[in-house]
């Protein structure tokens, strides 16, 4: 079903800054215009998002034996044809699909197929059929939306109704698209106006790839962090991974001073080859609380204990710190969801005022919006990314605006999407945009702002403030 002309009407006035029709957007679930009003609806475009932090290629044909290849390869390539169904059926969306027991393959092996894709591939309607009972639980939930969104922003196919033809012209599209997966993503990002692609990965993609012609193309548009929660494993007696990165760099991490040689060499590595900064997510495995401990009382190698494990992931913690302060990197820092009991942001407050010259990004922030806000105000060198709060629920992020913007310096903010593809982000930062310009319209409307300021907050919010951080110039 098209929108009706009204609601295109309110989207023509999307892009208008500051302008009373903007103010009256649809809200965010509402229908969005079909492929003919793509360019319409991303009027927005001179409010660019900067994407500081994102998972393109975290899909099922990028996965190979020891994670997603996107993360451990420069310019890898999907192993096989990328379906609607992969960005569907991601680490978020399949992931919470599994959470409630849905398993995709088991009606597909009932009917004598090896798996759902070939279910698809030879009986779309009966395939479809059999998870549309769960697409229906799950449709109005945040990370639906978020693909659904940018799969009909992209390729102009409504994915909501569960309509098979939608779905296979959708199937088909998105392979074509992926058949060339950086132009792909440039296409997208212009379309979608997302700028500053900056992916987390870790220290082997910088070893991998980066002198093949997919390599070059990956890097002449795509910058990274260097996820450092994988040092945090490298003191067991034998390590195939420090291994490799030790030979790499030319040290073997054996005690204090050489592990601080190793991490400094690794990211020299890193920085050679496009990153920006570091980042961490052991807020999914243990609490934020990293205590600085003397180099006497860490173990580096052996059959480490609990206690003795926790200390030396403190002290890898503080090393990358200190190497990031001395570089002026930001750290990106995962904050929230998941591992709720312990990744309450904090704690963090200490290690922040001990490298004041690294930016501390706290990741998505819910549910502890307050925290973060609270950090973000009184600490100079604390930030937030609320990236990945739409994709959880759009409602969170309108929560969090609410919250932050009556409290929080506006140039502490900013939005990235933390997606898993190109879709979801351009889903993401359109249901982004829509909150965060209601959000701002409506506070600056009650502090007496005019439209002008309105606009450059927001676009503040959306491209500078990370801009600021990250590098690039200011729109
Ligand atoms: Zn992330």
């Amino acid at each position: 079903m098209r929108p009706e002309s009204g609601s295109r009407r309110a989207f023509l006035g999307w892009g208008m800054a500051g302008s009373a029709a903007a103010v009256a957007l649809p809200a965010s679930g509402a229908p969005g215009p079909g492929a003919e009003g793509c360019d319409e609806t991303f009027k927005g475009k001179e409010y660019p998002v900067y994407c500081a932090h994102e998972h393109w290629g975290s899909i099922g044909p990028l996965m190979g034996p020891e994670g997603f290849r996107a993360d451990l390869e420069a310019g890898a390539l999907p192993s096989r044809p990328v379906s609607v169904w992969d960005l569907v059926f991601d680490p978020y969306g399949g992931g919470w699909l599994r959470s409630e027991g849905v398993d995709w393959d088991i009606p597909a092996r009932e009917a004598g197929k090896s798996d759902f894709f070939a279910w698809w591939g030879k009986a779309p309607e009966q395939a479809l059929a059999s998870v549309t009972p769960a697409l229906r639980r799950h449709r109005t939930t945040g990370v639906f939306q978020c693909t659904a969104r940018g799969v009909e922003l992209l390729h102009g196919e409504r994915l909501e109704g569960l309509d098979c033809a939608a779905w296979s012209a959708a199937d088909r599209k998105v392979g074509e698209a992926y058949g060339a997966l950086c132009g792909w993503y440039r296409q997208a990002m212009k379309k979608a106006s997302l700028r500053n692609l900056i992916r987390p990965v870790h220290p082997e993609y910088y070893l991998r790839g980066m002198d093949t012609p997919a390599g070059r193309e990956e890097a002449s548009f795509t910058r990274s962090v260097l996820r450092v929660e994988g040092f945090l494993d490298l003191w067991r007696e034998r390590s195939p991974r420090r291994e490799v990165l030790a030979d790499a760099v030319g040290v073997d991490p054996v005690d204090a001073k050489s592990w601080r040689e190793f991490i400094g060499r690794v990211l020299d590595l890193a920085a050679r080859s496009g990153a920006v900064g570091i980042k961490q997510l052991q807020a999914y495995s243990r609490s934020l609380d990293f205590q600085p401990r003397e180099d006497g009382a860490v173990a580096f190698r052996g059959n480490l204990d609990a206690e003795q494990r926790r200390a030396f992931e403190d002290w890898v913690v503080h090393a990358c710190c200190a190497q990031a302060n001395d570089r002026g990197w930001p750290f990106q820092c995962h904050v929230g969801t998941n591992n709720l009991a312990e990744s309450s942001p904090l704690p963090l407050e200490p290690l922040a005022r001990r490298y004041p010259r690294m930016a501390l990004v706290q990741l998505h922030c819910w549910p502890f919006a307050k925290e973060a806000g609270y950090l973000a105000k009184v600490i100079p060198n604390m930030h937030i990314d609320a990236c990945w709060q739409p994709i959880l629920n759009p409602a969170f992020l309108r929560e969090s605006l609410d919250t932050w913007l009556g409290y929080v310096p506006v140039s502490k903010l900013m939005f990235s999407n933390d997606a898993t593809s190109v879709e979801m982000a351009a889903g993401a930062a359109d249901i982004t945009r829509r909150a965060v310009w209601d959000a701002v319209s409506r506070r600056g409307g009650e502090c007496g702002l005019g439209p002008e300021a309105v606009g450059e907050t927001v676009k503040d919010m959306f491209h500078n403030n990370a801009a600021r951080l990250y590098g690039g110039e200011p729109v």
